[in-house]
């Protein structure tokens, strides 16, 4: 596949314009080839212009058609991976292996879309059928669906390059939604990026979709993405990233002339909470589960534990030495860009700097800034110092995390009322641990998106009842998921077709239900 270093305009590449920037690989520091051309406003307001006309036949479209261009991109992308996963491990320093089982998950994404949208239960059709002799007012014939929002720009992240990127899950559930889509490339896969775009104009030109279903625009965040964001023409928007990102785009769309919903996906910690009767139990392998996932992928993983809740008692000492002498020994990693890097430093630097916190790995061990390494980090604290100092809750996007030491059960329940919201919160315990926390569990419901038994939070599994968000912090909108078919609900709306004739309905209203999908037909689901 020639990379050429330009943006996709609909069928088009852009023209290069302004100076010129080169890929890096955060490994060595080395630049890659080709440079890349930024955007302009006037490709941005052509490729707006090109959704907008594309979304009139593109929201029509049938659930057959667009299910085809989804499993055409998931068999493009499985066509070209060895490329694909080439440069994106050149690019993002991540593992060949780490990347294929990516490149997995993203087409696996595609075309659980694809199914989903075929069966049309998500559609939530209902009908409610008129009663002309009703008293005192004849009921009207009321039926609903939902529909597509219109174009949809989406962010993609820095530490999926595939999965939560070009065609990753954002771009996936909005296409199955019927919303043509404007991607804006993380600036650390610049490559993968054109690769992947390329293959999603490639699927859109065989499956006969209108030009502008799909554009690429390069460019930096607050230039290209603030102007995509503030086009009138864009409809919503699909972000992962940090806070201050996201919340920069929630705020921008919200002060437009016409709001539009930002979906972001921001920052977590993840708290864990090992409870006593578990820690007693089964310390060391809680410490060797715990390292393994605030290590993977060097830690960075929006669902990575930033923080540990103990009980002060000698298991949970004997715990923390353990973890302490894992994450001694692990090597440095390699991180995704030299912004990440250098972000993970400050935050460790910032840590280390707060009275009442012991860092207590690494002692003295040695990383190379100039490629980008991180060293696993472990603090500790109790309670009291990280209940009054809020700036413990900031990510620390990277290997690190926080053990809170406990006094007592209260003392863990009222750090744990303090958190703000989150992605995931992780509970280990035995059963009579869990009988006596019922509080504990009932107020992590309250913080999380997801709650998590027994295991780590690390690993997100694609399926239907999987909610990847939270309550804000850890989401602009803690009613959306940003991984499982529920995503798809963030890119449609509802609307009702009062008393029409049935010529004149949408197939999925018709009484017929020519596609044979799931409806509420007067209040009984069922498939006729
Ligand atoms: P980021 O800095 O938020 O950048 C993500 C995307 O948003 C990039 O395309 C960036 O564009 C754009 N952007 C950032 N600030 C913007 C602004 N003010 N206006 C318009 N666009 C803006 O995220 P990142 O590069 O991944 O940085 C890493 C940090 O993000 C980590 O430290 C971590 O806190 C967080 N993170 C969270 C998750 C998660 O899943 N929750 C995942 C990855 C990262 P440009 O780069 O082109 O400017």
């Amino acid at each position: 596949m020639k990379l050429e270093g330009l943006s996709i305009v609909g069928a088009s590449r852009a023209k290069p314009s302004g100076k010129p920037i080169h890929a890096i690989n955060p490994a060595t520091g080395a630049p890659l080839e080709p440079a890349y051309h930024w955007a302009t406003h006037e490709d941005v307001a052509t490729a707006a212009k090109f959704a907008d006309k594309a979304f009139v036949e593109y929201g029509h479209w049938g659930p057959k058609k667009r299910a085809a261009l989804l499993r055409r991109i998931a068999e493009l992308i499985e066509a070209n991976a060895p490329s694909i996963i080439e440069r994106a491990s050149l690019e993002t320093a991540l593992p060949p292996a780490r990347l294929q089982s990516e490149t997995g998950r993203t087409c696996g994404q595609l075309r659980l879309f694809a199914s989903l949208i075929e069966e049309g239960w998500w559609l939530d059709a209902r009908i409610d059928h008129a009663d002309p002799n009703r008293k005192p007012l004849p009921k009207p014939d009321v039926r609903s669906m939902l529909v597509p929002l219109g174009p949809v720009a989406v962010f993609s992240s820095s530490n999926f390059p595939l999965a939560f990127s070009v065609a990753g899950g954002d771009t996936a559930s909005a296409l199955a939604a019927g919303c043509p889509v404007i991607v804006k490339p993380h600036q650390g896969h610049l490559g993968t990026s054109e690769m992947v775009g390329l293959v999603v104009q490639q699927a859109a030109r065989e499956c006969g979709a209108p030009e502008g279903v799909f554009s690429l625009l390069f460019g930096p965040g607050r230039d290209i993405g603030m102007a995509l964001v503030k086009h009138p023409l864009i409809k919503a928007v699909g972000f992962t990233g940090s806070r201050a990102g996201g919340r920069a785009l929630m705020d921008a769309a919200a002060a437009r002339p016409e709001p539009i919903p930002v979906y972001a996906e921001m920052g977590s910690i993840n708290p864990v909470f090992l409870l006593p009767g578990s820690l007693a139990q089964s310390g060391d392998a809680l410490a060797s589960g715990l390292h393994v996932s605030v290590t993977l992928g060097v830690g960075q993983f929006c669902t990575n534990p930033g923080l540990v809740f103990i009980e002060q008692n000698p298991a949970s000492q004997a715990f923390v030495q353990k973890v302490q002498a894992l994450l001694s020994a692990t090597p440095p990693g390699a991180m995704l860009t030299s912004d990440i890097s250098a972000a993970y430093r400050a935050g460790v630097e910032s840590f280390s700097k707060v009275p009442g916190v012991e860092r207590i790995t690494p002692a003295a061990a040695e990383s190379h800034p100039a490629r980008n390494e991180a060293l696993a980090t472990l603090f500790a604290t109790d309670a009291k110092t990280f209940l009054a100092q809020p700036s413990l809750m900031d990510e620390i996007f990277g290997p690190s995390t926080l053990v809170i030491r406990c006094a007592s059960r209260a003392d863990m329940l009222s750090a744990a009322a303090g958190l703000e919201g989150q992605l995931t919160a992780t509970i280990h315990g035995t059963p009579e641990d869990f009988a006596a926390n019922a509080d504990l569990l009932a107020l992590l419901r309250t913080k999380a998106g997801r709650l998590v038994c027994n295991g780590f939070p690390t690993g997100v599994e694609v399926c239907h009842a999987m909610t990847h968000g939270g309550p804000y912090p850890a989401t602009a909108d803690g009613r959306s998921t940003s991984v499982g078919t529920r995503a798809i609900d963030r890119f449609v709306r509802p609307v009702c077709f009062q008393n029409f004739p049935d010529t004149a309905l949408p197939d999925e209203l018709k009484e017929s239900n020519p596609l044979g999908i799931w409806r509420l037909t007067d209040g009984v689901p069922g498939g006729k």
